[in-house]
């Protein structure tokens, strides 16, 4: 018994010595649920470069993608708790929970929390060639195509699934949803005219509509963006669709049961990271709002994905979507 309790002090105190190493040089792995040069992605790389420097050591991005974001967040809830795995996910945290019957982890129990990153509009964009020039054509369009339109989205539990969700049970119409791993292969198609319509984040959109390479109809805030190539584009609320509102964030997550002192110089870093002028200067370039409020602190931030949860629940429920 003495032998067992030396031991057990001896474990205890060597993984609180190996804490306090944190990263000791060791390449920190950040898991993104979606394909690699899509808009999620696109804030990990973007994160991970400035997490480098107070970190002082290497970032990876593993894009394990897939079944809108579920596979990769599954695969850092049974990841070792030891600070070298953590996520990158939006709001498919507080989405997935209502339409995955089964999940294979909790959202709010096998997670250590450790800040939000930004919050990030999102468009509603159209391939080129498409003859809707702006939101009331489109309107007109799709009245006239019922039954033949494709819409993409990056899986259940994207962002672009809830953002087409929403807009089809605003308009009334039912489109063909095209599944993709991620929003990066659903431009491409929306590029090459396979799908009609996606709504996507501005961090993958703003370039596309800046080179004029596809049709962009609105926005899904509530109010229109300064972001220069997108500052014409009307609100979807005020184009019609009374109180249409969809925002997308980002936060980073550890498995549960990650030391204390890690989960401390991780969050540290993140709050750091927020305050890196290159990595704010990539974001708001791309309509990115920067999260430099107390959202940043765990509690915050779990506090305001349980309010998600709550809040898309019962809209996801009442759409009668989801996956087994
Ligand atoms: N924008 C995607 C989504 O719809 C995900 C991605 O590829 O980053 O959730």
């Amino acid at each position: 018994m003495k032998k067992l309790l030396a031991f057990t002090a001896f474990a205890a105190a060597a993984a609180g010595a190996y804490a306090q190493d944190f990263p000791a040089g060791k390449t920190v792995t950040l898991v993104v649920p979606f394909s690699a040069g899509g808009p999620t992605d696109r804030v990990a790389r973007d994160l991970a470069e400035a997490l480098q420097k107070t970190l002082g050591t290497t970032i990876v991005v593993d894009n394990t993608a897939g079944a809108g974001s579920s596979i990769g967040t599954a695969k850092v809830a049974r990841a070792a708790p030891d600070g070298y795995t953590l996520l990158l996910n939006h709001i498919g945290m507080s989405t997935m929970p209502a339409l995955y019957r089964k999940l294979p982890f909790n959202v709010e129990n096998d997670f250590e929390y450790l800040g939000m990153v930004n919050e990030v509009p999102m468009t509603l964009i159209g391939k080129p060639g498409l003859p809707a020039n702006n939101y009331k054509e489109l309107t007109a369009w799709i009245a006239a195509n019922k039954g033949k339109i494709n819409l993409g989205n990056a899986g259940l539990g994207a962002a672009s699934h809830l953002c087409g969700l929403l807009f089809q049970s605003a308009l009334k119409v039912e489109m063909t949803p095209v599944p993709y791993k991620g929003t990066a292969p659903a431009i491409a198609d929306l590029l090459g005219g396979q799908i009609d319509l996606l709504c996507d984040q501005t961090t993958n959109t703003t370039s596309q509509i800046e080179a004029k390479k596809v049709k962009a109809y609105a926005v899904t805030t509530t109010k229109r963006l300064t972001t220069p190539a997108l500052k014409d584009l009307p609100t979807l609320a005020e184009s019609g669709l009374k109180d249409f509102e969809v925002t997308i964030w980002h936060g980073v997550y550890a498995p549960k049961g990650t030391p204390a002192p890690v989960l401390k110089k991780l969050n540290e870093a993140i709050k750091a990271a927020m305050k890196d002028p290159g990595f704010i200067k990539r974001q708001e370039g791309l309509g990115a709002v920067i999260t430099t409020d107390k959202r940043t602190e765990p509690a915050e931030h779990k506090k305001f994905v349980s309010a998600e949860i709550a809040k898309w629940g019962p809209i996801i429920k009442a759409a009668g979507v989801y996956a087994d």
